[in-house]
């Protein structure tokens, strides 16, 4: 086999030829993606000096907080539900139909924001250990597919954590995690675009009623 010898550079000849160094692996290489940087036109713009990939996790960040503040919003969601079901006399003479553009103009933001909600009408977010199912790009309503990376992220969006990933960590921390074992309904879309919450509101609202009627009989 015939022997390699070591590569110099001008800069570095003189003193090289008593003492032979390799140059670096990536001198005289150019890269596709600097032939991209170089081409692109040149703006004012300049993107904020971070990864494109940290740019993309960045935008999981509002719905990896909820995550992990699962135990608080689980609190926080049965005292909103308490005021909801309290209103509900309200809500019954103004009309569900009625109140339903512009509570649902509210849940979509708060809920797009906190969860990157989709709206799909029926909030199972109490099992899921807040971590919205609709988000898997398989909709999957009862645990992960069998492509979970190594990593723990999504096979179809590499970048983003598996939200059943995700909801079994949220789940842990929550007084009825173990709602996460419930086997779940196949989505309803005739519901899509609806509101969960006066859902929720209104067929507790009647369980109530009917409790009362029974008790009284
Ligand atoms: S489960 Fe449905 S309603 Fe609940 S956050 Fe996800 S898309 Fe929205």
């Amino acid at each position: 086999m015939p022997e390699v010898q070591p590569k110099t550079t001008a800069a570095t000849g003189a003193a090289s030829a008593a003492s032979p160094t390799l140059p670096p692996a990536s001198e005289g290489v150019v890269t596709q993606a600097t032939l991209v940087r170089k081409a692109a036109p040149k703006s004012d713009y300049k993107p904020a000096d971070v990864s494109p990939q940290r740019r993309v996790q960045r935008s999981y960040s509002v719905r990896l907080w909820s995550v992990r503040h699962s135990r608080f919003l689980e609190w926080f969601y049965a005292r909103f539900a308490d005021m909801f079901l309290m209103l509900h006399p309200l809500w019954k003479s103004i009309g569900y139909g009625r109140v339903e553009a512009p509570v649902k103009f509210v849940e979509k933001r708060v809920k797009g924001f906190m969860f990157d909600c989709r709206m799909c009408g029926q909030c199972i977010l109490s099992s899921t250990g807040m971590s919205c199912p609709m988000n898997c790009p398989k909709q999957l309503r009862n645990g992960p597919c069998g492509g979970v990376r190594a990593n723990g992220n999504c096979e179809v969006e590499p970048n983003m954590p598996c939200v059943w990933v995700k909801a079994w960590e949220g789940s842990r921390n929550m007084v009825h995690g173990d709602k996460i074992l419930d086997i779940q309904k196949p989505v309803d879309q005739s519901l899509r675009e609806t509101s969960a919450w006066l859902r929720v509101t209104a067929q507790a609202a009647a369980e109530r009623e009917a409790a009362k009627a029974g008790a009284s009989k």
